[in-house]
């Protein structure tokens, strides 16, 4: 299939390079000076000169963007060169508002627009192991479903447009729960004088194991930061539940804490770190620093 791929980033990079071992052929673009090329030197494919060049004469469209405004300026640019028909995936984490807009425009159009997030993480996108959660008429479903299996471990069609950000929500509301509550639980091994790696071993086994301790209590242990998903993405994506439960009247009191408290991580200097370098501002909390 004839592929466009916008947002060489952290993940983007990844699900791009499994869609090109598969082998599909990508059209790629970012606006970063260096990644198209460095993406193409590695795996192949064509880079782009521009958004609308990038889409021309493709079928379908995927994008990894930060946010929003992001999204919206590649639309807006890609449409003179967008083919009728053409089928549009998203893969950001933005505003279930921008997705129901964006997929009614493109019914208008005789195209498709679908919202898909992901989860699972960077070592999810490079292993090939992703949550697909997505919004979608069945009849583009069932065009990129199978095109998704090239990384994603679960593919999930979860209701009409919106509804796959929706859902990432819901994640996001999960995860960010959990992340405070290692932080607390392995500063709090420290602080009394436990070995975390031991505390850590015998948790995975029991009650509170999760992805996140799986996946990131060792890090933040070790103090890691330096990959994973950054503080400013996470804000980004709190501040989008938050809009959405108040517009819903919904309460979500641990969410909204976790959200304040990782606005004290970004003025630690850690926008761009990983964001359960929580852990570093609870273990500041606790040494009295
Ligand atoms: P990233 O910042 O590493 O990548 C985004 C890429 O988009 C960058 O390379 C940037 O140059 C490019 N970009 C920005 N504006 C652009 C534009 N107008 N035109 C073309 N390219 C543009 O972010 P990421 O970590 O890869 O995350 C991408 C999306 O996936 C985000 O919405 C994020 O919330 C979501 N997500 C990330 C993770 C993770 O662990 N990193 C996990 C799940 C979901």
């Amino acid at each position: 299939m004839n592929i466009a791929f916008i947002g060489l980033g952290r993940m983007g990079w990844h699900i791009a390079a499994h869609l090109a071992r598969a082998g599909h052929n990508l059209s790629v673009y970012d606006t970063s000076s260096t990644l198209p090329a460095d993406w193409v030197k590695a795996f192949g494919g064509r880079a782009g000169r521009s958004v609308g060049d990038t889409v021309a004469g493709t079928e379908l469209v995927l994008t990894s963007l930060p946010a929003d405004a992001a999204l919206q300026a590649v639309w807006d640019l890609a449409q003179p060169t967008l083919a009728a028909g053409a089928i549009w995936v998203d893969h950001s984490t933005t505003s279930a508002e921008i997705a129901r807009r964006l997929a009614k425009a493109a019914k208008s159009q005789g195209r498709h627009f679908i919202d898909a997030p992901v989860s699972g993480g960077t070592v999810g996108a490079e292993k090939g192991t992703l949550a697909i959660m997505a919004g979608a008429d069945e009849a583009a479903w069932s065009v990129v479903e199978p095109v998704m299996s090239a990384y994603a471990q679960r593919a999930s069609l979860i209701g009409p447009a919106g509804a796959g950000q929706l859902t990432k929500m819901s994640n996001q509301i999960c995860v960010a729960g959990i992340g405070q509550a290692l932080a607390e639980g392995l500063a709090f091994a420290e602080h009394n004088g436990l070995d975390p790696k031991k505390v850590l071993d015998v948790m995975l086994k029991g009650s509170s194991t999760s992805w996140m301790m799986e996946n990131r209590a060792q890090t933040m242990i070790d103090g890691k930061f330096d990959f994973g998903f950054s503080t400013t993405l996470m804000r980004k994506d709190l501040g989008l539940v938050m809009e959405e439960a108040n517009r819903a009247d919904v309460s979500l009191p641990v969410t909204a804490l976790v959200g304040q408290l990782l606005s004290d991580v970004s003025a630690m200097g850690l926008a761009n770190a990983d964001w359960c370098s929580l852990m570093q501002r609870q273990r500041r909390v606790q040494s009295g620093k």
